[in-house]
């Protein structure tokens, strides 16, 4: 069998194409397009990254975009003074700061920031009032990776209901709230993580399997029930050839990537697993370009409910 691939990037398009008339709405009712103001702090390479995509891409879709640069020696009083100033702001609909913040600004530094943000702005879905709301199934916003996973599987006409949907990973911003979407799309949900016992044969289980883990390559065809649609959140820069090497040892294509970039991106499933999987996301172009898409939504919603 090989998988038939779930193309996010077309998906992320089509959800971008349908915000053009809204966005045009909202100029007309506020007398500007939806806005978003992100909070960048420090020079992490990858945030840089992200943060540019999602730049580009407001611009591309005629949004307002605000970039607010916070060197890395910030406090963390700064970070939430910022974030207070763009929660009274009536230029922007949405806020988003930049996950991970610089570790110097303390352990729960990340906590206090989305604690503050405005819940009528969190687009990016992080503070507990929205997670609440994601648990409780009502309107708010959902973080947008597992959002955008929904997005995909319902586009692309994967029945939830009645399936066994295995998630790997825990965290709050992919693991859990994946894990309650899909469990309001009817699914029976099981959540494994790093203490999970015999993790191959539990997610060897799922119908649907949703690798958000954070290491590369790591959901091999043994943790996959065969026809199952597998869901590959991770997102994995391999640097070393070694490791390219032993990882991509079948995949001319991708090897020629590394001898390029000197890195190859890798999600957390294994290639191999197009072999057994019923449908597979692509790593690049398959929920990294749906999580900036469904960012879009969550902040033209923002600027609905606002201009109501
Ligand atoms: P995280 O580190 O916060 O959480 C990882 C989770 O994986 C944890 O809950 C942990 O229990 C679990 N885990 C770790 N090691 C494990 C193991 N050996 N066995 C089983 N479970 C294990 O990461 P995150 O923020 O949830 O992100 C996960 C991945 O998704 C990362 O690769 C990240 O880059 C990627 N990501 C992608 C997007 C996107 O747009 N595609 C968005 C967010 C995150």
């Amino acid at each position: 069998m090989t998988a038939t691939l779930l193309d996010g990037k077309a998906v992320a398009q089509q959800i971008r194409d349908e915000l053009t008339s809204r966005v045009a709405n909202v100029k007309k009712k506020l007398g500007r397009p939806p806005a978003l103001a992100i909070v960048l702090v420090g020079d992490d390479p990858a945030s840089e990254v992200y943060v540019r995509n999602k730049l580009k891409t407001a611009e591309d879709a005629g949004m307002g975009v605000h970039l607010e640069r916070l060197p890395g020696a910030t406090t963390l009083a700064d970070v939430l003074s910022v974030v207070e100033r763009f929660n009274h702001d009536a230029r922007f609909d949405g806020i988003l700061v930049q996950s991970p913040l610089p570790k110097t600004l303390g352990k729960d530094a990340e906590q206090q920031v989305f604690d503050l943000i405005d819940p009528a702005k969190d687009v990016d879905g992080f503070s507990p009032i929205s997670a609440g709301r994601v648990v409780q199934n009502r309107e708010g916003f959902a973080p947008c990776t597992p959002a955008g996973v929904i997005e995909l599987l319902v586009r692309a006409k994967i029945q939830t209901e009645g399936k066994h949907a295995v998630v790997i990973g825990r965290s709050d911003i992919v693991g859990k709230p994946m894990a309650a979407l899909l469990l309001h799309k009817n699914a029976t949900v099981t959540i494994c993580h790093s203490r999970t016992r015999d993790l191959p044969a539990m997610a060897r289980e799922g119908d649907i399997l949703v690798a958000a883990i954070g290491r590369a390559a790591f959901v091999t065809p043994e943790f996959v029930k065969p026809g199952a649609v597998v869901i590959d959140v991770g997102i994995n820069s391999v640097t070393k050839l070694e490791d390219a090497q032993r990882i991509f040892a079948r995949y001319p294509d991708r090897l020629e990537v590394f001898r390029k970039r000197g890195s190859v991106l890798v999600g957390d499933v294994h290639p191999d697993v197009a072999a057994t999987a019923g449908a597979l996301t692509p790593v690049p172009g398959g929920v990294g370009p749906l999580t900036i898409a469904m960012l879009m939504a969550n902040t033209v919603r923002a600027a609905e409910l606002r201009s109501r």
